[in-house]
């Protein structure tokens, strides 16, 4: 499978593989679930498969071919048998899913699919929910409905059950920075600190120089952190302490891996390589320093509060830096 556009669709082939094996069978499901975080490829996906379901390419394998007239009209959104629905407000609402119901009395044309992608199903409203199951409960004939979410606990658990649910997982590295490397000068930093998501990457380089000043800010730390009377340092970084850290942890990581000699391609920040030279700190004091920073991330991630995580990482890495 394709994106519409006619490029491969990189890093999940285990969902693509999937949805493949369906089209070559000519057999759906009435309602998928793709599962997965954002940026990774799901409404891709989910589109390439609403557009398959009526390509009229003669090998299932070269499903949706992205030029006959059907994926044409897919391709620029016009298709009278694809319909996507996306929250209002941060809502999926009652009325949104009572016109996709009305529109869907009506019989396909013969011989043809219908498709409803709906965007973030973990942000149906209580009613639109109850609505949905109802519908999926009793499919409409030769309709798919592809469901996407990020979080599958907020998806309620009888609308799951009605599905298929395929996962998607945040992409390879390599596959991020591939896909930034037309885009950005320096992809491979961006796709380190995108968790893997396409979308956080290219958000991440589009405010490259702030990026660069945080980076600046967590270097220097871990740099000064020698010294006991920067102990309480990190505790004037609270406001931003998540993307300090962000940028701590890669640092230190950055440090193993050229302590360690490994291939220096592994680096992500390889333009700083004097500043990697300079650091002596031992490699049980950095892997110390790094174990402390990552789960200092953790508990701010848990909404622990930002000044008290700093006030307690900062004496452990000036200890970790001293070792
Ligand atoms: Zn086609």
């Amino acid at each position: 499978m394709h994106t519409l556009e006619g490029s491969e669709i990189l890093g999940q082939e285990t969902a693509v593989r999937q949805l493949e094996l369906a089209l070559e069978k000519g057999r759906f499901h009435h309602a998928y679930l793709f599962v997965g975080p954002e940026g990774v490829g799901r409404r891709t996906v989910a589109r390439a498969l609403a557009a398959a379901l009526n390509c009229q390419e003669v090998n299932p394998g070269d499903r949706p071919c992205g030029r006959c007239s059907s994926c044409l009209r897919a391709r620029a959104g016009n298709h009278p048998g694809i319909r996507e629905i996306e929250p209002e407000k941060d809502s999926l609402r009652l009325h949104q899913v009572r016109q996709v119901q009305e529109e869907l009395r009506f019989a396909p044309l013969a011989g043809e699919y219908r498709a409803v992608i709906i965007g973030a199903a973990d942000k149906l409203t209580l009613e639109a929910a109850n609505a949905l199951l109802k519908i999926l409960e009793e499919p409409p004939a030769a309709t798919v409905f592809i469901l996407v979410a990020t979080d599958l606990a907020l998806v309620p658990a009888t609308v799951v059950s009605r599905c298929c649910t395929v996962n998607f997982r945040p992409l390879p590295e390599q596959v991020v920075a591939g896909l930034l490397a037309p885009e950005v000068e320096n992809p491979l930093l961006a796709a380190a600190l995108s968790g893997g998501s396409v979308r956080r990457a290219r958000s991440l380089t589009q405010e490259a120089e702030g990026l660069l000043t945080t980076r600046e800010k967590a270097i220097n730390l871990w740099e000064q952190a020698g010294s006991s009377r920067q102990a309480h340092a990190l505790e004037g970084e609270a406001g931003s302490l998540a993307q300090v850290l962000d940028w701590l942890t890669l640092w230190l990581r950055d440090l193993l891996v050229w302590r360690y000699g490994e291939a220096a391609k592994l680096v992500v920040n390889s333009d700083l390589e004097s500043r990697l030279n300079q650091d002596t700190t031992s490699p049980d004091g950095l892997l110390m320093a790094l174990e402390e920073t990552m789960r200092a991330a953790g508990a701010l991630a848990d909404n622990a509060n930002a000044q008290l995580v700093a006030g307690v990482l900062g004496p452990k890495l000036v200890r970790a830096r001293r070792n």
